[in-house]
């Protein structure tokens, strides 16, 4: 059995693409409420991590477990059997993402992009939906924009609604996939603004794939750096920012930094 406390826990993961290893027997624990970064180069496998949390990506070996639960399989007998689509259903709802680019419903406003899932996929009532959804658009400085259509945003706002969209959900698990990084420059700070708030409220806990290191080391709790498909180095942000223990995590902070 896993730990309750846990709010991700993966033991000696692979994922594999034909040949390719993406992921190499990687162990990874997240206790709820902690904000962790991802960082590593290009192509080091730290949005496998969020997809496969998504159960978007299979895995070839290993355990992926959310809240204490297994997440690809179930407890049968004294082993563990592959997972229904009921049950992935249900493990679905803990997470939320939000993807470098916003995936918002087009023919929605944005009050109904906000307030229409949590009435399809958890049976929220009307009234409590629009008013959650009133209340997250506040959050995310967006209060005014309600009644506007996706792409009648910047790319800024749209992220916004989407971080809106997933809060509605009330995830326990927030998955951000390089957020800003689809954002020009002068529009990245609304959003990490928005991000920071989420963080300080502590109670969700946060998976954040990121190439914004000053903004890594300001909200996380612990940093993971990642190559080739394991993670090479983690620890607190300063330790890792200011006396990296190993060479390739040296290498790599010099280079982005
Ligand atoms: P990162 O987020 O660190 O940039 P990814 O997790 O996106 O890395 O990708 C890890 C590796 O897996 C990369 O080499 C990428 O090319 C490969 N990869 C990702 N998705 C697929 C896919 N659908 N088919 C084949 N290879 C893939």
């Amino acid at each position: 059995m896993s730990d309750r406390q846990l709010a991700v826990e993966f033991r000696g993961v692979s994922k594999l693409y034909g040949a390719l290893a993406v992921l190499k027997e990687l162990s990874l624990s997240v206790p709820q409420g902690e904000k962790i970064a991802l960082i590593g180069p290009s192509g080091s496998g730290k949005t496998t991590v969020l997809r496969i949390l998504m159960t978007l990506e299979t895995i070839q070996a290993g355990t992926v477990w959310v809240k204490g639960e297994p997440l690809w399989h179930m407890p049968k007998g004294d082993g563990l059997a592959p997972a229904t689509e009921t049950h992935l259903h249900a493990m679905r709802r803990h997470i939320g993402m939000v993807f470098q680019h916003f995936n918002l419903f087009p023919h929605m406003t944005v009050q109904e992009n906000v307030a229409r899932p949590p009435q399809i996929v958890l049976g929220v009532t009307s009234g409590e939906a629009e008013q959650r959804a009133q209340d997250l658009l506040r959050l995310v400085g967006l209060a005014q924009k309600g009644a506007s259509y996706p792409a009648q945003l910047s790319g800024g706002q749209k992220q916004r609604v989407a971080i809106a969209r997933a809060l509605a959900m009330q995830p326990a698990i927030m998955l951000f996939d390089e957020p800003t990084s689809a954002l020009d420059p002068e529009l990245v700070e609304e959003v990490l603004a928005v991000l920071r708030d989420i963080a300080l409220e502590g109670k969700t806990t946060m998976l954040l794939v990121t190439h914004e290191m000053s903004f890594a080391r300001e909200i996380s709790d612990r940093i993971l750096f990642l190559d080739g498909g394991a993670i090479v180095e983690e620890g607190p942000p300063d330790q890792i920012f200011s006396d990296p223990k190993e060479e390739r995590t040296r290498l790599f902070l010099k280079k982005i930094i």
